[in-house]
């Protein structure tokens, strides 16, 4: 379930690997990744927390995650 204002797109083959999931978990200032079972998971009580540093964004390969401003329609991506 995505938050009230902010919303992250996992891609599929960032979503099941598990060195990326370690360098998103780490990246996130406010804990909205964690690293589970191979994979990553987006923890969504955390979501609105997001402070948009794009430091995930910049942790995943080009179109792995996408950070999506649900207030203005824009997003964090590369
Ligand atoms: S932009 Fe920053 S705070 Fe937001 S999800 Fe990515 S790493 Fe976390």
């Amino acid at each position: 379930m995505a938050g009230l204002f902010i919303d992250v797109e996992v891609a599929d083959e960032v979503r099941g690997d598990a060195e990326l999931a370690k360098r998103l978990e780490d990246a996130c200032p406010v804990d909205i990744y964690a690293a589970k079972d191979g994979g990553v998971e987006v923890v969504d009580a955390n979501l609105d927390e997001c402070i948009l540093c794009e430091l995930c964004v910049q942790a995943a390969p080009p179109g792995g995650v996408v950070v999506k401003k649900l207030y203005d329609g824009t997003a964090l991506e590369r």
